[in-house]
């Protein structure tokens, strides 16, 4: 689907005027609206490096099960891996994301996004390997065979849309599932996840932002 990407010559102004909620300062790497929740698991990416990709993923802790503490528990290093007996399979592991959007919509930010957050593990994209290095992680709160919430693909759409505004190197032709760059190794976000809605609703938020910029 083609997307004009023209609208990356509006300026910070123009930007803030928008209906969007979720405006990023690209200098601080911190969503507007977003509340955030920093996670220990993050660190520099690599010198030089710019990220240019997005990687979505679909998480619930304990599998199936929606709302509780338990992800933003295992992405700040507080989860209880004796609280239930899937939780010994992943105990020690650290890991992180930049962005959890939740059943109801809801945007936590756990890394500003100019740092490195763990969310891809071992990984390729187009020949290039450690995608950590060079990516977005944005996690739903879902299973893969269960349709994700309206809610979170509005706050997906107005968050990607944010995000390829603020940083050039972005683009909705950069966005990969995790299983599509750890293939074998990772199935989310899963069948249940709408491509075509996303970007349906991706094309409708970056035409708005050029050319209705009040
Ligand atoms: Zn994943």
């Amino acid at each position: 689907m083609a997307i004009n990407r023209d609208y990356r010559c509006s300026t910070q102004v123009e930007q803030a005027l928008t209906n969007n909620p979720y405006t990023i300062d690209p200098d601080s790497g911190l969503v507007e609206s977003a509340r955030q929740c920093s996670s220990p698991n993050q660190d520099q990416r690599p010198a030089g490096t710019k990220f240019d990709l997005v990687v979505l993923h679909g998480i619930s802790l304990p599998p199936g099960k929606f709302g509780g503490p338990e992800i933003e528990q295992l992405f700040t290093n507080k989860l209880d891996w004796d609280g239930h007996p899937y939780f010994n399979e992943i105990r020690g592991t650290e890991v992180s994301t930049h962005i959890l959007i939740r059943r109801d919509g809801e945007a936590v930010q756990f890394v500003p996004f100019g740092k490195r957050a763990w969310h891809a593990g071992e990984s390729c994209f187009r020949g290039q390997l450690a995608c950590n290095d060079f990516s977005v992680g944005i996690e739903l709160e879902g299973q893969d065979d269960l349709a994700y919430d309206d809610r979170q693909y509005q706050t997906l759409t107005a968050v990607l849309g944010a995000l390829i505004t603020a940083y050039p190197e972005l683009s909705a032709r950069r966005i990969a599932a995790h299983s599509d760059i750890s293939p074998g190794r990772k199935t989310d976000p899963g069948p249940a996840f709408d491509w075509l809605r996303l970007y349906d609703g991706l094309s409708h938020e970056l035409s708005q932002d050029k050319s209705d910029p009040q």
